[in-house]
């Protein structure tokens, strides 16, 4: 596998600080080399995509409309520092609601690529819980755990097999740069 088609990138403990139930856009706070990490990756050339579960709106506890403004100030963070993100892709839905797009199901991933024109198996996952690896393995993916949010965590669960255990997102841009050369 080259260099990826788009790189797929979980958001809360990934690209920002885990809050519980994130609904207030001044609790929005990007994680250390989270933007050296994306300029890296954003010179290949891919989409960034961002895949997130966000069950808070199905469970109640914050809006639509909240979760518009946390990611209009996300955006304007990473505009302001040169990164671009391609989208980002919301599951809204609570787990008891048995959807098709709740991580680790494919359903966000699918969407995306008709919306982008990648091959998912020619993508790398991102992200800090099982559920993200998970997802990476569903659609033939590469999937990298991160050591930030949960993963510190996670990284000691056997049952969570990512394709390796990189400490935030610059780590992972080198990973792929090593593991994936063009
Ligand atoms: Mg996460
Ligand atoms: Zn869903």
């Amino acid at each position: 596998m080259n260099r990826p088609s788009a790189i797929l990138l979980d958001r809360d403990g990934t690209l920002i600080a885990e809050r519980n139930y994130l609904a207030d856009p001044a609790q929005v706070e990007l994680l250390p080399n989270a933007v050296a990490g994306l300029l890296k990756m954003q010179q290949w050339g891919c989409p960034l995509i961002v895949i997130t579960n966000q069950s808070g709106l199905g469970r109640g506890y914050f809006t639509q409309n909240q979760l518009d403004a946390v990611h209009a100030h996300l955006l304007h963070l990473l505009n302001s520092a040169g990164v671009k993100l391609a989208q980002i892709y919301v599951c809204p839905h609570a787990p008891d609601e048995t959807c098709r797009c709740r991580k680790p199901l494919t359903g966000l991933v699918e969407q995306a690529v008709q919306d982008w024109r990648f091959d998912p198996r020619a993508t790398v996952m991102i992200g800090d819980k099982a559920c993200d690896v998970d997802l990476g393995l569903n659609v033939g993916a590469r999937s990298l755990l991160v050591r930030t949010g949960y993963g510190h965590i996670q990284q000691n669960d056997p049952a969570v097999r990512p394709h390796a255990v990189v400490d935030d997102l610059l780590a992972a841009a080198e990973w792929i740069e090593t593991e994936l050369p063009r």
